[in-house]
């Protein structure tokens, strides 16, 4: 059923590849109350896969396998062994990454560029899980001479990782990582639009000799399809989700029913702050990089850039001038800088955003337009985009747009910088550039984000801690913390001397 890269790097008129079954206790099964259901290339707007979609008996089937599994060998496989394991898959996935890119890149219309840098990490972040899996130690707790006290971290349980479509490998990643090393077992759900590279993990757990029903993949939608069953789920601990914010609330009502575990990494509007004193040119490259990337459909996004008053008018001129030299065009093409909007509505979305900055009187000074001509002909291609004169308190700066639009917004002080960061009720991350050492941690340290950045920006790793403050989320993916979030703490106490007074004896 797997697509080879080379079919996947074929024409557009190419016959669909076909991902006609759902992975679930290790085995390649076609969906039982599901459908088959075309999968949208980006760069064309025609299908190019033809994939699996789950029902509600699937998920009831994927979950089963999942606690039998939890409940079996897995369960009681030693730390060392679950560790072996992920280092396999980390090597296997070393050496399809390029392959898996591509797929990225066919599903998500990402930049090809951009999944093989991407993509090319994610077997070092699981063997750095793989490192983790025999280290959730607890803890001895001093009490008295009558008891001995301690702590055992045991798994969450059954995970239902939720993932969305801009960024699916790396979302499976940070969620499967810390869940197979806590001793976890999941069913993944990819999002609606982008499902091939989730069904091709199966195939790489298959391979890695994973036991039946640890990881299963069950593609399909979230409202009314196997999200919302996985969420309902009497028998799922845990939701791990990334994706929107309204999202997120719909699925804690429905996961408050069953008392689930949550975390969710969720959007942001970040701030990206640029002071007179900065390095202009590496600001630059970091601000307008971060504006643009992903074509703009990056939780991380530095989409408020925040530039002190004395260089304004040079950063408007620069992000003018370096919009010009976007190559926005086929994904596959390493050449290509950006590529289209992964869905319709995306692009539309997006669309709509810039006609509100501009009713709400920003000053659009370069791009605005979806691209097509016929290098760009169906495809859901947008300009890199700039809005200059944006005060903090238009649409454009408070709301998450998802497409390459920059709002560059003056202060003067960096009084009136913080309080414009801080003025959102997102808090995923933020940037900063300057030259005055002193500034930077006191900037950094005044702002409410999970994620700060000093003359860089977008720096993320597998060991450095990722999320949100506010609107952004609830928990952190990566770092130990992550590990954390997949485990319980069991508190065990056994008395030394074996006696209970009998409370009734008087
Ligand atoms: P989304 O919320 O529309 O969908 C995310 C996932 O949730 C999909 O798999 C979808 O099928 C599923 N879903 C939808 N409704 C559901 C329901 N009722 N029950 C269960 N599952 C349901 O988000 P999206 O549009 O796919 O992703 C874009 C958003 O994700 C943006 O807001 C972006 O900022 C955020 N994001 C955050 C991070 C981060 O790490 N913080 C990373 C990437 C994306």
């Amino acid at each position: 059923m797997t697509a080879p890269a080379s079919a996947a790097q074929n024409a557009t008129d190419a016959p669909l590849a076909r991902y006609e079954h759902l992975f679930i206790n290790g085995a390649w099964v076609a969906p039982e109350d599901g459908s088959l259901v075309e999968s949208i290339d980006p760069s064309t707007g025609r299908a190019w896969a033809l994939v699996a979609f789950g029902g509600r008996r699937d998920i009831d089937k994927a979950v089963a396998a999942a606690r039998a599994a939890l409940e079996g060998p897995w369960g009681r496989m030693p730390g060392h062994e679950r560790a072996a394991l992920l280092r396999r898959f980390a090597d296997l996935y070393k050496t399809r990454a390029r392959d898996l890119a591509i797929l990225e890149t066919r599903d998500s219309g990402r930049a090809l560029r951009e999944s093989l840098a991407d993509v090319g990490g994610h077997s070092n972040a699981y063997h750095w899980w793989a490192s983790l899996a025999d280290k959730a130690s607890g803890r001895t707790i001093p009490f008295d001479d009558s008891v001995h006290a301690f702590t055992t971290r045991v798994p969450v349980g059954v995970v239902g990782a939720i993932t969305p479509w801009n960024v699916p490998l790396m979302a499976a990643c940070w969620k499967l990582g810390p869940a197979l090393a806590a001793g976890c077992t999941v069913v993944l759900k990819p999002a609606e639009h982008t499902p091939v590279t989730s069904l091709e993990l199966g195939r790489l757990f298959e391979e890695a000799g994973f036991p039946p029903g640890v990881v299963n993949v069950v593609p399909g939608h979230g409202r009314n399809g196997p999200g919302e069953y996985l969420v309902a789920h009497p028998d799922v601990d845990k939701i791990a989700f990334t994706g929107e914010g309204a999202t997120a609330k719909t699925i804690l009502r429905a996961g408050a029913e069953t008392m689930k575990r949550f975390t969710f990494e969720l959007g942001g509007k970040s701030p990206h702050i640029l002071f007179a004193d900065a390095d202009l040119e590496q600001a630059l490259n970091a601000a307008t990089n971060s504006a643009w990337t992903l074509c703009g459909q990056s939780c991380a996004l530095g989409s408020r850039v925040l530039v002190q008053r004395p260089v304004y008018d040079r950063v408007v001129e620069e992000f003018t001038r370096r919009a010009a030299r976007v190559r926005v065009g086929a994904p596959l093409d390493e050449a290509t800088h950006m590529g289209p909007q992964a869905h319709a509505d995306q692009l539309a979305k997006t669309l709509s955003y810039i006609d509100v900055g501009r009713a709400e009187g920003a000053e659009l000074v370069t791009g605005g337009n979806r691209l097509t001509g016929p290098a760009h002909a169906g495809g859901y291609f947008v300009e890199p985009t700039v809005f200059a004169g944006v005060s903090n308190a238009m649409r454009i700066a408070r709301e998450e747009i998802f497409g390459p639009v920059a709002a560059l917004i003056p202060f003067d002080d960096e009084e009136e910088a913080v309080a414009i960061a801080n003025d959102t009720a997102y808090g995923l991350t933020a940037g900063l550039w300057t030259g005055d050492a002193s500034r930077a941690h006191r900037v950094a340290s005044r702002i409410r984000a999970g994620m700060v950045w000093v003359n860089t920006y977008r720096f993320i790793r597998w060991s450095t801690p990722y999320g949100g403050f506010k609107a952004s989320g609830w928990g952190r993916e990566n770092g130990v913390e992550a590990l954390d979030s997949y485990l319980e703490t069991r508190t065990t106490i056994v008395s030394t001397t074996g006696r209970f007074p009998d409370a009734y004896a008087t």
